[in-house]
């Protein structure tokens, strides 16, 4: 059982991100702004995060940075989720430590494979894919 921690502000976006990974080998687990996802992350412990950038109180790639200072999360995946993935915000995402970022809304074909892949690889990594 993978544990996958979905942070996301938007209800809509919530239920779209659940539906895609929706699968027995996964229990997901659910924020709602960064302080949550934080505290939540600590807590649980999860295998793969998925991280909406824009959210209330800490931002996304705040949480990611926070996390990748924090002992024994240097190497679980975080994909990054955001409206804008584009020109300077790859390098800020990437930069804040998340390993991938996908655009909304997410393809609900897609995204499920990058989760897969991403849980397939989770190994200490230095950075994210080269580029
Ligand atoms: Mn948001």
């Amino acid at each position: 059982m993978k544990k996958v921690l979905i942070v996301e502000d938007n209800p809509a976006g919530m239920r779209l991100m659940k539906m895609a990974l929706k699968n027995p080998a996964y229990r997901l687990l659910e924020a709602a702004d960064g302080l949550q996802a934080l505290m939540l992350a600590r807590c649980q412990h999860p295998d793969l995060i998925v991280m909406d950038v824009r959210l209330p109180k800490v931002d996304g790639l705040e949480v990611t940075r926070r996390l990748r200072q924090t002992p024994g999360f240097g190497g679980v995946p975080i994909i990054a989720v955001t409206a804008s993935a584009m020109g300077g915000d790859r390098e800020r995402i990437i930069a804040a430590g998340c390993d991938e970022y996908v655009a909304k809304p997410v393809d609900t074909q897609q995204f499920p494979r990058i989760v897969a892949r991403l849980l397939a690889s989770n190994h200490p990594a230095a950075g994210g894919p080269g580029g």
